[in-house]
């Protein structure tokens, strides 16, 4: 049984005094232990963030990573600086770094294989457009997009990465992709795993549904077989939040 990983992405969201604010108030709602909880925060958040989340379930990721040890690459950050404050996750190849900061499958790629080499758990995004779901093409695009995001990771790596599968079209506009939909995607990613590695490591991974996840939908979604959590934008900046980590009280 997969154990469900419910993780917001704060996004260029709270600066730092009003993040460790905001962890102060999610904390109590968000203790579930049935689930894994993760906040991924800006990257000056995290560290006060860290040392505010301590000794409760919470463990706070990044949004996004360099893929190169360290050196002259001006704004990046290392997985080496990751680790050393403690973060265990990492989203990847978000939508919103491949429209606005030009990442590409191959560097999603790169930077995969860079978390798994420092013992960082990728929560690897995927998704189509509104004009690839309408040409009915998503579900071979998103094929694509893991097949390249999962080249030369092995299985024993792959069995404890996180998909998520952020449809575009749903992201930030309030238009959930509905429970059906979404398994949809999210069934075939985990039959794309099985065909690249074998059963053990399709049934290992977990995949994650990302799109106007809130309060009212959250049950639903996570109810399904192969959704096992969620990537939640919004909805993780208010005590909304601890209602979706509680999806199953
Ligand atoms: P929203 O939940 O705001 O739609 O954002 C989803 C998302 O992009 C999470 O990574």
């Amino acid at each position: 049984m997969r154990k469900k990983i419910i993780a917001g992405n704060w996004k260029m969201n709270k600066t730092p005094s009003e993040a460790v604010a905001l962890v102060e108030t999610l904390k109590p709602l968000v203790a579930n232990d049935d689930v894994d909880v993760v906040f991924c925060v800006p990257a000056i958040d995290i560290i006060p963030c860290m040392e505010a989340a301590k000794g409760s379930n919470v463990n706070i990721g990044a949004e996004n990573m360099y893929f190169e040890e360290s050196g002259a690459y001006t704004g990046e950050i290392s997985p080496a600086m990751l680790t050393d404050a403690g973060v265990k996750y990492v989203v990847l190849g978000h939508s919103e770094r491949r429209e606005y900061f030009a990442e590409t499958d191959e560097t999603v790629n790169r930077k995969v294989l860079k978390a798994f080499e420092h013992g960082i758990t990728p929560i690897v995004c995927c998704g189509e457009s509104l004009t690839q779901r309408k040409q009915g093409i998503y579900i071979e695009w998103i094929r694509m997009q893991i097949k390249i995001a999962f080249q030369n990771v092995t299985a024993d790596q792959a069995k404890t990465a996180v998909i998520a599968y952020e449809p575009i079209w749903a992201i930030g506009t309030g238009e959930t992709a509905t429970a059906d939909q979404a398994e949809e995607v999210c069934g075939a990613i985990r039959q794309c795993i099985r065909e690249i590695y074998d059963e053990a490591t399709a049934e290992a991974i977990r995949i994650q549904y990302g799109g106007s996840v809130n309060a009212g939908n959250a049950t639903e979604l996570f109810a399904k077989p192969d959704i096992d959590g969620g990537l939640v934008g919004g909805a993780s900046l208010k005590p909304d939040f601890g209602k979706i980590v509680n999806y199953n009280k």
